[in-house]
């Protein structure tokens, strides 16, 4: 089962995991059982990714592809990358 939640009301969502693919962006998050796919004001739901490792941690970063609008998430569980 898949949620839809609206980018709107995603604050906070902590990521475990992501996957990209042609119904959108599905997004696994921690204390839910079910996925996620985030959806946009706009009504689109196609998703830039960027995955960015910073000192304080993982975050992700997406932007919708129709319309701009940018949403960061914490993530967790994921390893850096070793130098
Ligand atoms: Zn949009």
């Amino acid at each position: 089962m898949v949620r839809d939640v609206p980018v709107e009301g995603s604050a906070g969502l902590v990521v475990l995991g992501w996957a990209s693919g042609e119904n959108g962006l599905n997004l696994r998050v921690r204390g839910q059982s079910e996925e996620v796919r985030l959806r946009c004001y706009c009504g689109r739901s196609h998703w830039i990714v960027r995955e960015q490792f910073t000192d304080a941690g993982v975050r992700l970063l997406v932007s919708c592809h129709n319309c701009g609008v940018r949403s960061t998430y914490l993530m967790e569980g994921v390893g850096r990358p070793t130098a």
